[in-house]
């Protein structure tokens, strides 16, 4: 088929939802994606955040395709390997205790606001269930996570929302300290705003948060769907802000292209999770645990180096091209401000005419790379987006 004939079938079946690239991707390599007609694309979106180890990575191919080939789902209530495997992976990693499975980051978060209610509920009585989120934030698109989400403009005409949600101004921690009551049982949080525009939080305010919720009995959420596996150069962003949340929700990077969230938390929090409590028909399936696995087997201390280092090479070169004034974000989540009324929506599509795929996030460009990316990558890149911006 061509890129025409695909785009035209899925205009008048598809529903609407999303403002597409006029582009029809059929295969992938490394850290490049085809399109219908045969052209290559240096993609440095990773399918937002997911393609962790770029496209079709044979470690990440092998797992996936003999699991698939063993045993490609049970319901839970069965006991398999892969499941128990990635646990005690991410429990080893985060420091954490127990982790539960669902199938996307809106997912993951809404079982993390539910595991922080029953908590506190059992713990101080029913009225305690306020959840504080931040303004500017994304936790996703279900009803619950929609109304933690704390940008109107996702919430017009789909109310009536759950209740007990409150927003504070990132940064502010007197808001924050004011919001919070005796009915307050948790903050939720990214520690770098990604859908948001790209913005990190300040170390000394997570700190402030940190302090005053553990005082406090309060839970801190961690929503490391898109900053989590890697993306900013440590395991989890947590540890660069020196963190030990009650719960972290992962997502996006997790399964390296297969749908799959995951929260994981302490014993405290998960003694109160018994049977019957939370479930889903999907969560923990064996492949996409299998990918996960084989996601964390390769994102080892090395990988988090060329991360780290890539990461700095990329934000360096940025900040040396023409009509940038910031580069935001943390390690490889990268957003780019511009100056002289350079729109990035427009950088955007002029990168990929020249077969570059890039991200856009509020009023900022946003790259996402796969993190095996080398520096021959990062400077590939830069040159087309030097180009691009040579000419806007
Ligand atoms: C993408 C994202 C989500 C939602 O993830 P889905 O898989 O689309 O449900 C939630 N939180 C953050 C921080 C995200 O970036």
């Amino acid at each position: 088929m061509t890129t025409t004939e695909i785009i035209r079938r899925d205009d008048a079946h598809v529903l609407h939802t999303y403002n597409r690239s006029p582009l029809a991707l059929v295969s992938g390599q490394g850290m490049y994606a085809a399109d219908a007609e045969g052209r290559r694309y240096l993609d440095f979106t990773s399918g937002i955040g997911v393609n962790s180890l770029g496209y079709c990575h044979p470690a990440w191919v092998a797992a996936v395709t003999k699991q698939a080939a063993t045993l490609q789902h049970t319901s839970n209530l069965y006991y398999t390997q892969p499941c128990g495997a990635l646990a005690e992976a991410l429990c080893a990693r985060t420091g954490l205790d127990a982790v539960f499975f669902g199938n996307s980051g809106a997912e993951a978060n809404e079982g993390a606001i539910k595991a922080a209610r029953k908590y506190s509920v059992d713990t101080y009585g029913a009225h305690r269930s306020k959840v504080i989120t931040l303004v500017n934030s994304f936790h996703g698109r279900t009803l619950a996570t929609l109304t933690a989400t704390g940008q109107e403009v996702f919430h017009h005409d789909f109310g009536p929302f759950p209740q007990n949600f409150a927003y504070v101004p990132a940064g502010d921690f007197a808001a924050l300290q004011a919001a919070a009551d005796a009915d307050t049982s948790a903050v939720m949080l990214e520690l770098v705003q990604g859908e948001g525009g790209v913005v990190a939080l300040e170390q000394e305010y997570v700190r402030s948060i940190a302090e005053f919720c553990k005082a406090r009995d309060i839970l801190l959420i961690v929503d490391e769907v898109q900053t989590g596996i890697g993306r900013t150069g440590t395991f989890l962003a947590c540890e660069q802000f020196d963190l030990q949340p009650d719960i972290v929700t992962l997502a996006k990077g997790l399964g390296g292209g297969l749908p799959i969230g995951a929260f994981a938390m302490t014993r405290r929090v998960a003694e109160h999770m018994g049977p019957g409590s939370h479930g889903s028909t999907f969560g923990g399936n064996p492949v996409a645990c299998a990918g996960a696995l084989a996601v964390l087997d390769t994102l080892d201390a090395a990988c988090l180096q060329n991360v780290q280092a890539c990461a700095a090479r990329l934000r360096t070169g940025l900040a040396q091209l023409p009509h940038v004034a910031e580069v935001s974000g943390l390690g490889l989540m990268v957003g780019v401000a511009f100056a002289d009324g350079v729109s990035a929506a427009a950088v955007r599509a002029a990168a990929e005419q020249r077969g570059l795929l890039v991200l856009t996030a509020k009023t900022r460009l946003r790259l996402l790379p796969p993190l095996i990316l080398t520096d021959a990558d990062v400077d590939s890149a830069l040159a087309t987006l030097r180009d691009v911006l040579k000419e806007i």
